[in-house]
């Protein structure tokens, strides 16, 4: 059986070419999927009976398997589905005032191997699906509560998702698409550890937030702690980072790690500083939260505000990112798709 929910509108068409019916119908499905956000085939009264037979055959709308819903005291949700091969992946469900965001997982593991990162130690298994990655939006709408609404939606979940680019690619046309789940274009952000041919190519395809996960200043330390640094160092992702096409009134987040006594000096500061500079952003520091088995440590609150104060003074909007979640281990660089059973 094929899964309705991996196919976008314009995959849709050739299906319904292919059955003998006419255009209009692959609008009606898609919305049935993901606009009306149907559990069935059968849901789709608008279409004749005897058609929905016929696409019964061959298609189901499948849903992931959630396992497992942490709740912490913060409101933050994680949770744990398993897809079809018995991989897991992890969720976050975020209430910061009155946003709620989704942290949406690109891939089951990650092969980029980020140090300071529990996705990146645990290792890589594969590319989500679109039905995977939609799979998570349909899983969270059934987690709200009363009159929540998901106000946005972040691809900063386990995995790279400019190393699953057609995918992603699809999920953010869903997403964004107003026969889909109709978020608007600035509500999505997709955050990458710095593939720069990619981020090239997804400037001129995206068309959604780009955030950057920078986390050092020079060549060495970088190297260590992403090891995809070496395969495109600082100065080719700052030059993609300054010809990145923005959108008025649109910026480029850069997030960078605080990890104690490796990232954190007032010389970091000067230098991330100096070289964020002509590239239209803000900064998103985020203190290390540690995890099981991890060398580093997280910086003294101190540091942390002389680093903070630094990047402002030079003139940037920059915040510290609090770790919602974190007693549930849903906080930054702690998901692994693992049950704690
Ligand atoms: N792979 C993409 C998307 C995942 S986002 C990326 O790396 O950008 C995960 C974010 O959490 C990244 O900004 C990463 O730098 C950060 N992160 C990873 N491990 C962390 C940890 N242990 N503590 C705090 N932040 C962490
Ligand atoms: Fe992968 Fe991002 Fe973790 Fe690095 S920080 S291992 S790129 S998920």
């Amino acid at each position: 059986m094929k899964n309705l929910r991996d196919f976008t509108h314009e995959e849709l068409l050739a299906v319904i070419a292919g059955l003998g019916e006419r255009p209009y119908r692959a609008e009606q499905i898609f919305k049935w999927v993901f606009f009306r956000r149907a559990a069935s085939i059968d849901q789709m009264t608008d279409i004749s009976k005897a058609f929905r037979e016929r696409l019964k055959e061959e298609y189901e709308i499948g849903a992931n398997k959630v396992l497992e819903v942490k709740r912490s005291v913060d409101g933050t949700r994680k949770f744990l589905s398993e897809l079809e091969d018995s991989s897991r992946i992890e969720s976050v469900l975020i209430a910061e005032g009155d946003r709620l965001t989704l942290c949406v997982s690109s891939q089951a593991g990650c092969a980029m191997g980020c140090k300071f990162c529990m996705t990146g130690v645990t290792g890589f298994t594969r590319n989500l699906t679109l039905s995977e990655l939609t799979g998570q939006v349909f899983s969270a709408f059934e987690l709200l509560e009363g009159e929540e609404r998901i106000t946005n939606i972040v691809l900063m979940g386990m995995g790279e998702p400019l190393a699953n680019y057609d995918n992603v690619l699809k999920f953010i046309g869903v997403l964004t698409s107003n026969m889909g789940f109709n978020f608007s274009h600035n509500k999505v952000t997709l955050s990458t550890a710095g593939l720069v041919p990619a981020i090239k190519r997804f400037g001129l395809e995206g068309n959604v937030n780009l955030a950057v996960s920078l986390n050092a200043t020079t060549d060495e330390v970088r190297d260590k702690l992403m090891p995809i640094n070496r395969k495109y160092p600082l100065d080719e992702l700052m030059a993609a980072l300054r010809r990145y096409p923005l959108k008025s009134r649109k910026y480029i987040t850069i997030e960078y790690v605080l990890i104690s006594g490796v990232n954190d000096t007032d010389d970091d500061a000067r230098r991330l500083a100096s070289l964020l500079r002509s590239v239209p952003c803000k900064v998103n520091l985020i203190p290390f939260n540690a995890f099981p088995g991890s060398a580093f440590k997280s910086p003294a609150p101190e540091r942390v505000e002389r680093f903070h104060y630094i990047i402002k003074q030079s003139g940037y909007t920059v915040i510290v990112r609090l770790s919602k979640g974190a007693e549930i281990q849903a906080a930054c660089g702690q998901l692994r798709g693992a049950c704690e059973a």
